[in-house]
């Protein structure tokens, strides 16, 4: 189909992603850093390498799947002792990365995969997990015209929706500022539940309220923070993820790095920001977002 594909990081998304690959006919050739993750890809079906720059070799396309921008640079650049996967790569390599970053950093890599003869794309993904196994994720994507032929097919085993926003960082840039929406409406509606409470409406009749009416929103009619009117929402299992609120956090701290090297003057955002900080400092490290409600109930008690 396409060439090798070399699948970098096989962690949480990484490894039910590389998984749809292999199932779909891809050849692919998987690699993580942690020993562990590289013997449960293994016993997935994923054929993997013996290192990232063995994964790359003779690859058409270079995915990652890190959990930072800071990870990815340095895979593609090397350091004093390890040579870089630009300089080792194929001339003409797709260079595609899926993790969620800044866009400065997306953008960066993207310069540096250009200059060093090859092609770049950014895809961050929503629909955690779940979506990751299912293949029915979202991707961002921020891509040259030209390359969306080969990268097309490629998502599409992997996700549902693949929207081109533009340029390269294009695909991060509506990540972050839809999760921005996400986190702030999340807060806001767990604390009109709280109100609900203290005036003494029930969860149900103020669930009938907003979703059918202009406070509607995912974070109530899909992830609603109270158990019950969404027998499927993370409220109903004590607030297992999900989506943790360290990811809500990390998320926030993106979209704040970007509202701030831009200028936008924005107020809901970076307290959103503030917020789910503080939240996965605590129990939000572990516990959906959603839970942010237990945080706010606890500050409303006496
Ligand atoms: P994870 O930490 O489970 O997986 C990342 C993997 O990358 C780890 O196994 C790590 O060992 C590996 N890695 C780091 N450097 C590497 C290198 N140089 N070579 C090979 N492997 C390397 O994280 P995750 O939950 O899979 O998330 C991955 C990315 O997707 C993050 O950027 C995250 O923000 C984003 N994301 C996650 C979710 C989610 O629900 N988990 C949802 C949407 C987006």
């Amino acid at each position: 189909k396409a060439g090798r594909i070399a699948f970098l990081g096989l962690g949480h998304m990484g490894l039910p992603m590389a998984a749809n690959l292999v199932a779909a006919g891809y050849d692919v050739a998987g690699y993580d850093v942690v020993p562990a993750a590289v013997d449960a890809a293994r016993a997935a079906g994923i054929p993997t390498a013996e290192s990232a720059l063995d994964a790359a070799a003779g690859a058409r396309i270079v995915l990652t799947m890190f959990p930072s921008g800071a990870h990815l640079l340095r895979a593609y650049l090397g350091g004093p002792a390890e040579p870089g996967l630009l300089a080792q790569a194929d001339p003409g390599t797709l260079f595609l990365d899926c993790s969620t970053i800044t866009v400065e950093e997306s953008r960066e890599a993207a310069d540096a995969a250009l200059a060093a003869g090859h092609r770049s794309a950014d895809a961050p993904v929503s629909g955690g997990v779940v979506g990751a196994e299912a293949g029915t994720l979202t991707f961002m994507v921020g891509a040259d015209e030209a390359d969306l032929p080969q990268l097309m097919p490629l998502l599409e085993v992997m996700g549902r929706k693949i929207v081109h926003c533009g340029g390269h960082g294009a695909g991060q840039a509506a990540k972050i500022c839809n999760n921005m929406i996400l986190g702030a409406s999340m807060i806001v509606s767990s604390e009109a539940f709280v109100l609900g409470e203290k005036l003494g409406l029930s969860h149900q009749a103020l669930f009938d309220v907003i979703s059918t009416a202009s406070g509607q929103c995912w974070a109530v009619t899909t992830n609603c923070p109270v158990p019950g009117p969404v027998p499927t929402s993370p409220a109903n299992r004590d607030y297992r993820p999900g989506f943790a609120g360290a990811l809500m956090a990390k998320d926030l701290g993106l979209a704040l790095a970007a509202l701030q090297s831009t200028g936008v003057a924005a107020e809901i955002g970076p307290a959103a920001a503030a917020i789910y900080q503080r939240y996965a400092a605590g129990e939000g490290a572990t516990r959906d977002f959603s839970g942010i409600i237990t945080d706010i109930r606890h500050a409303s008690a006496g």
